[in-house]
Protein backbone atom coordinates (compact mmCIF):
# COMPACT_ATOMS: atom_id res chain seq x y z
CA UNK A 1 0.00 0.00 0.00
CA UNK A 2 0.94 3.45 -1.16
CA UNK A 3 0.62 5.72 2.14
CA UNK A 4 0.93 9.65 1.57
CA UNK A 5 0.12 10.49 5.31
CA UNK A 6 1.37 8.73 8.50
CA UNK A 7 -0.46 9.32 12.04
CA UNK A 8 1.96 8.24 14.85
CA UNK A 9 1.15 7.84 18.66
CA UNK A 10 3.65 9.48 20.48
CA UNK A 11 4.48 7.88 24.15
CA UNK A 12 5.50 4.08 23.52
CA UNK A 13 5.59 4.45 19.79
CA UNK A 14 8.19 6.82 19.53
CA UNK A 15 9.02 8.26 22.28
CA UNK A 16 10.74 6.44 25.47
CA UNK A 17 7.74 7.18 27.45
CA UNK A 18 8.91 4.63 30.35
CA UNK A 19 11.68 6.54 31.03
CA UNK A 20 10.63 9.60 30.92
CA UNK A 21 7.76 8.27 33.24
CA UNK A 22 10.43 6.79 35.49
CA UNK A 23 12.40 9.93 35.53
CA UNK A 24 9.79 12.14 36.39
CA UNK A 25 7.98 9.66 39.11
CA UNK A 26 11.78 9.09 41.09
CA UNK A 27 12.82 13.22 40.69
CA UNK A 28 8.80 13.61 42.09
CA UNK A 29 9.48 11.56 45.12
CA UNK A 30 12.63 12.89 45.73
CA UNK A 31 11.09 16.11 45.86
CA UNK A 32 8.03 15.23 48.73
CA UNK A 33 11.24 13.11 50.30
CA UNK A 34 9.22 9.71 49.66
CA UNK A 35 11.13 6.65 49.04
CA UNK A 36 11.57 5.29 45.33
CA UNK A 37 11.97 1.90 44.19
CA UNK A 38 10.87 -0.22 41.03
CA UNK A 39 7.71 -1.71 43.11
CA UNK A 40 6.35 1.81 43.63
CA UNK A 41 7.05 2.83 39.81
CA UNK A 42 5.56 -0.65 38.74
CA UNK A 43 2.63 0.43 40.90
CA UNK A 44 2.37 3.51 39.64
CA UNK A 45 2.19 2.99 36.44
CA UNK A 46 -0.52 -0.16 36.78
CA UNK A 47 -3.22 2.69 38.96
CA UNK A 48 -2.08 5.06 35.36
CA UNK A 49 -2.81 2.74 33.46
CA UNK A 50 -6.00 2.16 34.79
CA UNK A 51 -6.36 5.65 35.14
CA UNK A 52 -6.03 6.31 31.06
CA UNK A 53 -8.53 3.80 30.21
CA UNK A 54 -11.04 5.43 32.25
CA UNK A 55 -10.37 8.31 30.74
CA UNK A 56 -10.54 7.11 26.85
CA UNK A 57 -14.06 5.23 27.93
CA UNK A 58 -14.87 8.86 28.51
CA UNK A 59 -15.22 8.25 32.24
CA UNK A 60 -13.39 10.52 33.98
CA UNK A 61 -11.99 14.10 32.96
CA UNK A 62 -8.42 14.74 32.08
CA UNK A 63 -8.13 16.41 35.68
CA UNK A 64 -9.87 13.97 37.39
CA UNK A 65 -6.91 11.78 35.99
CA UNK A 66 -4.35 13.28 37.25
CA UNK A 67 -5.16 13.97 40.63
CA UNK A 68 -6.34 10.63 41.32
CA UNK A 69 -4.16 8.63 39.69
CA UNK A 70 -1.47 9.93 42.96
CA UNK A 71 -4.16 9.94 45.16
CA UNK A 72 -4.39 6.22 44.69
CA UNK A 73 -1.09 5.92 44.62
CA UNK A 74 -0.33 7.35 47.78
CA UNK A 75 -3.68 5.37 49.36
CA UNK A 76 -1.54 2.28 48.38
CA UNK A 77 1.63 3.04 49.99
CA UNK A 78 -0.11 4.46 53.25
CA UNK A 79 1.37 7.78 52.33
CA UNK A 80 -0.73 10.76 53.50
CA UNK A 81 -0.70 14.73 53.97
CA UNK A 82 0.52 15.10 50.01
CA UNK A 83 -1.73 17.29 48.24
CA UNK A 84 -2.07 14.90 45.10
CA UNK A 85 -2.81 18.18 42.99
CA UNK A 86 0.21 20.01 43.61
CA UNK A 87 2.34 16.53 43.30
CA UNK A 88 0.67 16.12 39.67
CA UNK A 89 1.55 19.50 38.88
CA UNK A 90 5.55 19.06 40.05
CA UNK A 91 5.15 15.39 38.29
CA UNK A 92 4.45 16.74 35.01
CA UNK A 93 7.15 19.36 34.99
CA UNK A 94 9.66 16.61 35.42
CA UNK A 95 7.87 14.66 32.67
CA UNK A 96 8.27 17.76 30.42
CA UNK A 97 11.64 17.27 30.28
CA UNK A 98 11.74 13.67 29.10
CA UNK A 99 12.61 13.88 25.35
CA UNK A 100 14.12 10.10 24.81
CA UNK A 101 13.33 8.43 21.96
CA UNK A 102 12.25 4.44 21.02
CA UNK A 103 15.34 3.39 18.96
CA UNK A 104 15.11 3.82 15.79
CA UNK A 105 12.44 6.75 15.71
CA UNK A 106 14.93 9.26 14.22
CA UNK A 107 16.13 6.93 11.35
CA UNK A 108 12.44 5.82 10.66
CA UNK A 109 10.96 9.52 11.33
CA UNK A 110 13.44 11.09 8.63
CA UNK A 111 13.12 8.61 5.69
CA UNK A 112 9.59 8.11 5.34
CA UNK A 113 9.51 12.70 5.83
CA UNK A 114 11.24 12.53 2.69
CA UNK A 115 7.77 11.46 0.71
CA UNK A 116 4.89 11.11 3.23
CA UNK A 117 3.49 13.62 5.68
CA UNK A 118 4.15 12.80 9.31
CA UNK A 119 1.44 13.56 12.34
CA UNK A 120 1.62 12.68 15.64
CA UNK A 121 -1.60 12.08 17.25
CA UNK A 122 -1.72 11.98 21.07
CA UNK A 123 -4.07 11.51 23.84
CA UNK A 124 -1.13 13.21 26.33
CA UNK A 125 -1.23 16.25 27.84
CA UNK A 126 -0.68 19.47 25.87
CA UNK A 127 2.10 21.66 27.88
CA UNK A 128 4.30 17.87 28.36
CA UNK A 129 3.57 16.55 25.12
CA UNK A 130 4.34 20.23 23.16
CA UNK A 131 7.75 20.69 25.74
CA UNK A 132 9.15 17.21 25.06
CA UNK A 133 8.57 17.37 21.11
CA UNK A 134 9.75 20.83 21.05
CA UNK A 135 12.89 19.36 22.61
CA UNK A 136 13.40 15.85 20.51
CA UNK A 137 15.01 15.02 17.61
CA UNK A 138 12.27 14.33 15.61
CA UNK A 139 10.47 17.57 16.09
CA UNK A 140 11.68 18.60 12.06
CA UNK A 141 9.98 15.60 9.89
CA UNK A 142 6.76 15.70 11.92
CA UNK A 143 4.42 17.97 10.36
CA UNK A 144 1.12 18.38 12.65
CA UNK A 145 1.01 17.77 16.27
CA UNK A 146 -2.68 17.22 17.83
CA UNK A 147 -2.85 16.71 21.38
CA UNK A 148 -6.15 15.09 22.70
CA UNK A 149 -6.66 17.86 25.49
CA UNK A 150 -6.46 20.79 22.57
CA UNK A 151 -9.16 18.89 20.48
CA UNK A 152 -11.59 18.22 23.26
CA UNK A 153 -11.64 14.44 21.90
CA UNK A 154 -8.93 11.33 22.78
CA UNK A 155 -8.47 8.30 20.56
CA UNK A 156 -10.12 6.32 19.73
CA UNK A 157 -13.08 8.72 19.37
CA UNK A 158 -13.58 9.17 15.80
CA UNK A 159 -14.57 12.79 16.22
CA UNK A 160 -10.67 13.10 17.26
CA UNK A 161 -10.04 11.80 13.73
CA UNK A 162 -12.66 14.23 11.95
CA UNK A 163 -10.25 16.66 13.22
CA UNK A 164 -7.34 15.13 12.41
CA UNK A 165 -8.95 15.27 8.72
CA UNK A 166 -9.66 17.95 8.92
CA UNK A 167 -6.57 20.01 9.72
CA UNK A 168 -4.42 17.79 7.62
CA UNK A 169 -6.90 17.65 4.65
CA UNK A 170 -8.16 16.99 2.39
CA UNK A 171 -6.79 13.04 2.84
CA UNK A 172 -8.17 9.91 1.18
CA UNK A 173 -8.77 7.35 3.95
CA UNK A 174 -6.83 4.56 2.05
CA UNK A 175 -3.51 6.73 1.90
CA UNK A 176 -3.39 7.00 5.48
CA UNK A 177 -1.84 4.98 8.12
CA UNK A 178 -2.25 4.98 12.36
CA UNK A 179 0.79 3.82 14.30
CA UNK A 180 0.40 2.82 17.80
CA UNK A 181 1.08 0.68 20.74
CA UNK A 182 -2.27 0.77 22.10
CA UNK A 183 -4.59 -1.88 20.64
CA UNK A 184 -7.52 0.22 22.35
CA UNK A 185 -6.81 3.96 22.09
CA UNK A 186 -4.13 3.71 18.33
CA UNK A 187 -5.48 0.35 16.67
CA UNK A 188 -9.50 0.55 17.88
CA UNK A 189 -9.57 4.45 16.31
CA UNK A 190 -7.79 3.56 13.20
CA UNK A 191 -9.85 0.39 12.49
CA UNK A 192 -13.32 2.51 13.79
CA UNK A 193 -12.54 5.72 11.47
CA UNK A 194 -11.65 2.88 7.97
CA UNK A 195 -8.05 3.16 8.61
CA UNK A 196 -4.93 0.94 7.76
CA UNK A 197 -3.36 0.33 11.38
CA UNK A 198 0.67 -0.74 12.21
CA UNK A 199 0.45 -2.27 16.11
CA UNK A 200 3.87 -1.22 16.99
CA UNK A 201 4.50 -4.35 19.76
CA UNK A 202 8.26 -4.46 20.80
CA UNK A 203 7.20 -6.94 24.10
CA UNK A 204 5.49 -9.10 21.78
CA UNK A 205 2.31 -9.34 23.80
CA UNK A 206 -0.25 -11.61 22.53
CA UNK A 207 -3.16 -10.02 21.49
CA UNK A 208 -6.19 -11.10 23.22
CA UNK A 209 -8.57 -7.89 22.40
CA UNK A 210 -10.15 -9.15 19.31
CA UNK A 211 -8.83 -5.82 17.37
CA UNK A 212 -7.43 -6.77 14.41
CA UNK A 213 -4.27 -4.18 12.78
CA UNK A 214 -3.55 -4.59 9.31
CA UNK A 215 -0.02 -5.42 10.20
CA UNK A 216 2.33 -5.17 13.43
CA UNK A 217 5.42 -4.65 13.89
CA UNK A 218 8.49 -5.43 16.90
CA UNK A 219 10.70 -2.52 16.08
CA UNK A 220 10.32 0.98 14.01
CA UNK A 221 12.28 -0.37 11.48
CA UNK A 222 10.57 -2.86 10.21
CA UNK A 223 8.12 -0.63 9.14
CA UNK A 224 9.98 -0.89 5.89
CA UNK A 225 9.22 -4.51 5.43
CA UNK A 226 5.55 -3.18 5.01
CA UNK A 227 5.61 0.08 3.39
MG1 LIG B 1 1.21 4.94 23.13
Amino acid sequence: MAYSTILFDADGTLFDYDRAEEFALASSFRKYGIQFSQERNSLYREINDGKWKQFEAGVISKDELQTSRFAGLFAALGIANIDAARFNKDYLGYLACGSELIDGAVEVCRSLSATMRLAIITNGIATVQLSRFSKSEIKDYISYMFVSEEIGYAKPDARYFDFVFDRMGPLGKPGVLVVGDSLTSDIQGGVNYGLDTCYYNPRKLENLSGIKPTFEIGSLAEIFDWI
